[in-house]
């Protein structure tokens, strides 16, 4: 399987998603899918809608 991430990154990643209530920095496509993951059964909180949106934006 080919990782997306580094595990540096992985750890980055999940400390800055370890607080619902921040608002993300979404740095790429992979970030997104990533917090979407980790906070999707969260019923919408600031992590979850910051990733959807970076995915959502029209280009
Ligand atoms: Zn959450």
């Amino acid at each position: 399987m080919n990782a997306v991430a580094a595990p540096n990154v992985l750890t980055r990643w999940a400390i800055q998603a370890a607080h619902c209530t921040a608002r993300p920095q979404i740095e790429s496509m992979e970030h997104a899918r990533y917090v979407m993951s980790a906070h999707a059964g969260h019923g919408g909180c600031p992590q979850y809608l910051g990733a959807l949106a970076y995915g959502s934006a029209a280009l």
